[in-house]
């Protein structure tokens, strides 16, 4: 009898702790939802007087001619564009854990795509005297024209080529694109973004797609960064049907690799055609 009570009791006993858990789950979830809410709406605001400041820099760098001021102004200029893009990265964050993250169509030229990150992001090096080739590889067979997200490829290719830069002291940064298949108008294509730069601890490679984490905290002075780049890279990548992953070894190099899946633009087949005919 008493064995059947003291049964029943801590039945009882477990349905009201899973009630309760169940009430905690749920007001987890909608304070995690507010908080991406939040920052959405944050970014949001914070955005349109950035732009301005942007704007009316890039108004008064025309009519400057003491040295000493157009340092002044492209200083601002550049910490507008950086303060841009941390908004931008939680922003995308924001939006990745909402599950709102969704891909636009358009027809673009990869290999100009590419080329174009090359030449942005080459600036950093003028700026901060290092001596890194920069070597763009585009496999022959790969077709040159598609439709995806060409923001979120560039995206994709900015913040890997970015860090590939970032973390490299001397040698190369090279992007090899090839076909891995096509099949009808789906077409997956394979990167990887190969550096000879500090490399990545064995053991801290399972953090790097985690949100905000960078390898060594010392480093996060020295470099910058949110570490919310490689959370978005990867988010992008899977979205667009594909993987990520990353060897490396430290003083040697890294290397990411990735996949993404696109469609094959008709402007394949209309760029052989002669353009007299
Ligand atoms: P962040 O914007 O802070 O650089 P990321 O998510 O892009 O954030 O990268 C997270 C961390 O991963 C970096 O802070 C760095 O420690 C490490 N990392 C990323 N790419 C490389 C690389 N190519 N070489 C060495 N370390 C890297």
């Amino acid at each position: 009898e008493q064995a059947t009570e003291d049964i029943r009791r801590s039945m009882d006993s477990m349905e009201e702790k899973s009630a309760q858990l169940h009430i905690a789950n749920r007001e987890a979830m909608e304070s995690n939802r507010l908080k991406s809410q939040f920052l959405a709406n944050i970014s949001h605001e914070v955005r349109t007087p950035l732009n301005a400041i942007l704007g009316y820099t890039k108004t008064l760098q025309k009519d400057i001619e003491d040295t000493q001021h157009r340092l002044y102004i492209d200083t601002i200029e550049q910490s507008t564009n950086s303060l841009l893009a941390i908004i931008g990265d939680i922003l995308d964050f924001s939006k990745i854990e909402a599950g709102k993250l969704s891909l636009e169509n358009n027809h673009f030229n990869l290999k100009a795509l590419i080329d174009d990150v090359y030449q942005i992001l080459s600036i950093n090096l003028l700026t901060k005297e290092k001596q890194i080739d920069l070597v763009p590889e585009f496999s022959s067979d790969t077709p040159e024209w598609f439709v995806g997200d060409s923001t979120r490829v560039r995206q994709i290719l900015t913040n890997l080529i970015g860090n590939a830069i970032k973390f490299t002291h001397q040698g190369a940064v090279r992007t090899k694109v090839s076909l891995l298949s096509s099949h009808q108008q789906d077409v997956t294509l394979s990167f990887q973004i190969i550096d000879t730069g500090i490399g990545i601890p064995e053991q801290k490679i399972h953090r790097l797609f985690k949100p905000f984490s960078q390898v060594d905290t010392s480093t996060t002075r020295q470099f910058g960064g949110t570490g919310l780049g490689l959370v978005i890279t990867k988010k992008l990548v899977e979205q667009m049907h594909g993987k990520i992953e990353v060897s490396s070894a430290p003083d040697i190099g890294s290397t990411f690799r990735f996949t993404i899946n696109l469609k094959n633009s008709n402007k394949n087949a209309q760029s052989k055609v002669p353009l007299d005919f």
